[in-house]
């Protein structure tokens, strides 16, 4: 579970082509980052799989099924932001449950799920704090457990890391890294810094202005850079 498909997805504002034909398709279990300069339009895209806006034309999959006319709330996915975007009057707890209580899942199971999270994100002093509590760190785990206990199909994270401070972003990259091998989850991990992307990705998207200049692994976009562009930014000799 987890098969990401996007065929030729276009998104305009106005008169603007944002996304000019996005192809691809993302593994079951897969880590792909989506990298590109500020503005290209990753988090466009993001939004367009996570079924928070809707593509100007396009269609995209997900196990096989066209979900492109679903909402987010029926697509099993589950979205993590740079911003955190936790409730500041909730504890920890409550934030991480949020999400499940209109489920009819039973209590025992949401604090069991709530449980295992915390245990694997070593958040579990901090389940009856309230975010104005905690560190930048310590806020971007809890966002990452609020959607570890949907246990969504696929992970989608939008420069979750960018907030950190350097030393954090580095032990954090590390991290979700290892996250992704235990969870076995489709992850799609957008950011702006090549070093993250090369650090992390089994597959790196390299986007530009709106359009897929390569898909590869960072070790073979690294040798083998599809144009300038690509080996201007991942930073190899081209
Ligand atoms: P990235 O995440 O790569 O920095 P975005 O996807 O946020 O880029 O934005 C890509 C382009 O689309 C930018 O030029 C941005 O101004 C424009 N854009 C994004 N969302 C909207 C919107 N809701 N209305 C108009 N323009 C938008
Ligand atoms: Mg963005």
């Amino acid at each position: 579970m987890g098969r990401i498909q996007l065929h030729d997805i276009r998104k305009s504002f106005g008169a603007i082509d944002v996304l000019k034909g996005i192809d691809l398709t993302i593994d079951e279990g897969e880590l792909v980052v989506f990298v590109g300069p500020s503005g290209c339009g990753k988090s466009t895209l993001l939004r367009m799989i996570a079924g928070l806006d809707k593509p100007t034309a396009g269609r995209i999959e997900i196990d096989g099924t066209d979900v492109t006319p679903r909402s987010a709330a029926d697509r099993g996915l589950a979205m993590v932001f740079q911003s955190y975007a936790l409730y500041p009057h909730m504890t920890v707890r409550a934030n991480m449950a949020f999400g499940l209580q209109n489920t009819r899942m039973p209590k025992a199971e949401i604090d069991t799920r709530i449980a295992e999270a915390a245990k694997m994100l070593e958040i579990e002093p901090l389940l009856e704090r309230r975010p104005g509590q905690l560190s930048g760190g310590q806020r971007q785990r809890v966002a990452i457990g609020r959607a570890i206990v949907r246990r969504p199909t696929a992970f989608l994270l939008d420069e979750p890391l960018s907030n950190l401070d350097a030393e954090l972003r580095v032990s954090m990259r590390a991290e979700l890294s290892a996250l992704h091998d235990r969870l076995g989850a489709t992850m799609i991990h957008v950011t702006h810094d090549q070093v993250e992307a090369m650090t992390m990705a089994d597959r790196i998207v390299v986007l530009r202005a709106g359009q897929v200049e390569q898909v590869d692994t960072p070790l073979n976009l690294f040798n083998r850079p599809a144009n300038l562009f690509v080996a201007g930014f991942i930073g190899a000799p081209g």
